[in-house]
């Protein structure tokens, strides 16, 4: 690309962002090896002390996952990315990064329930304790919770699996006022559809494992500052060790190239399932952004649709849920987000059955839940498995 520099448009940085081609490759490379020449000793030393910038060891930066990093920055609209083994271990790292040593951070309720458990249990293990906000919508209860130790504020959103979606705006505001970073994952969204920094957001986390790699690999991103990342890296990333392996990152460098079409295919389908969904007689609750008392907020926080994921609550409770999933033909019963196929799996005794029947009550989680990933299917062979597999439950 010769010339006058062009300024790219988001869906072109999905193929290329921060490119990284050379006059070899026109697609970012497989680097599989582990360690790169030092050259002289010199340069070693300052390479290993942090102050010249260069590849040592995969365990640390590698030139593929270096590509897929360049791209996710460009893609987020950050200065520097870093990526990792998956998204439970990007999350760990920006905890014990922020908050080691008997820190404090304040928390939405409205978790993935593998990250509310690691909040919960693992961190508290460690010292580092969270505050959760059981109403994350009333932003006078994070103000409410900041004490002497609070480092960091974190949001998961839109959330997993009620699809709430909160003003990352307003909530900087309150942690920039008393100069606490706020962290997001914005997982669900994917940087086609939200970019945390640009509302304010200080540092991002993602798992790479949903949309972004289209159900073919694991792993997991942190984004935001130079400074912050190159920190991150040679500090508890380099010190624990959950890097990513170079043939995975080369992998989701692929797919993010399709990450915009993909999304729109997956927030029509999703929004044609939910209206479906919403005129059921079985059906009691449908969670997604387009219902409720906040639709018109959520629109102006997710203009280009809300993605694939959805919760439903059925009349009948955990029996309905039962007869529901296992009547199912089109959506595989399995626990993950983002792929092609439809998946469906039942969050209180699942995904989120880590959780106490009342931490789960307290963030809106009954048993009488299905949470549906929509795939890219015609959403009318989606609707027909769901109106035979409701037709079902009594
Ligand atoms: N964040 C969200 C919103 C998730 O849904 C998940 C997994 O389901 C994670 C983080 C954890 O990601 P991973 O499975 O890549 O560790």
């Amino acid at each position: 690309m010769a010339g006058k520099k062009i300024e790219l448009r988001e869906k072109t940085l999905e193929i290329h962002g921060n490119s990284g081609e050379s006059a070899a490759d026109l697609r970012p490379a497989l680097h599989r090896t582990i360690a790169f020449p030092l050259g002289s000793l010199e340069r070693g030393r300052r390479l290993f002390a942090g102050e010249e910038e260069g590849f040592i060891y995969s365990r640390i930066n590698n030139p593929t996952t270096d590509a897929l990093e360049k791209r996710l920055a460009a893609l987020e609209g950050a200065e520097a990315a870093l990526v990792t083994s998956s998204g439970m271990s990007a999350i760990f790292l920006v905890a014990l990064h922020l908050a080691s040593g008997g820190g404090h951070f304040v928390s939405s309720n409205r978790l993935y329930g593998g990250v509310y458990h690691l909040f919960h249990e693992r961190l508290k293990a460690l010292g580092i304790l969270a505050t959760f906000a059981e109403d994350p919508f009333n932003m006078d209860r994070w103000d409410a919770a900041i004490g002497p130790t609070t480092r960091f504020f974190y949001v998961e959103t839109p959330s997993n699996p009620l699809i709430d979606l909160i003003d990352i705006a307003a909530l900087a505001k309150i942690a920039h006022r008393h100069r606490l970073p706020l962290v997001v994952d914005s997982t669900l969204a994917t940087p086609a559809l939200l970019r945390p920094l640009a509302h304010g957001a200080d540092i991002g986390v993602a798992s790479l494992s949903k949309y972004m790699g289209d159900g073919e690999v694991i792993g997991g991103a942190v984004f935001g500052r130079k400074k912050m990342i190159d920190a991150l890296r040679l500090g508890w990333f380099r010190d624990t060790g959950p890097c990513m392996s170079s043939d995975n990152a080369q992998i989701l460098c692929y797919h993010i190239e399709s990450l915009h079409a993909r999304m729109r295919e997956h927030s029509v389908n999703a929004a044609q399932i939910a209206k479906f969904l919403s005129r059921h007689p079985k059906v009691k609750r449908v969670f997604y952004p387009s219902f409720g008392p906040r639709a018109a907020a959520n629109r102006a926080l997710m203009p280009d649709g809300f993605g694939g994921l959805m919760a439903i609550e059925l009349r009948g409770g955990k029996a309905a849920t039962r007869t529901a999933l296992e009547s199912l033909k089109i959506f595989w019963h399995a626990a993950n987000i983002g792929e092609a196929r439809s998946l469906v799996v039942a969050p209180a005794f699942e995904t989120h059955g880590q959780m106490t029947p009342d931490e789960r009550s307290k963030a809106g989680i009954p048993d009488g839940m299905l949470r549906l990933s929509i795939g890219r299917e015609d959403p009318r062979d989606l609707i027909d498995d769901l109106k035979q597999a409701l037709a079902h439950v009594k």
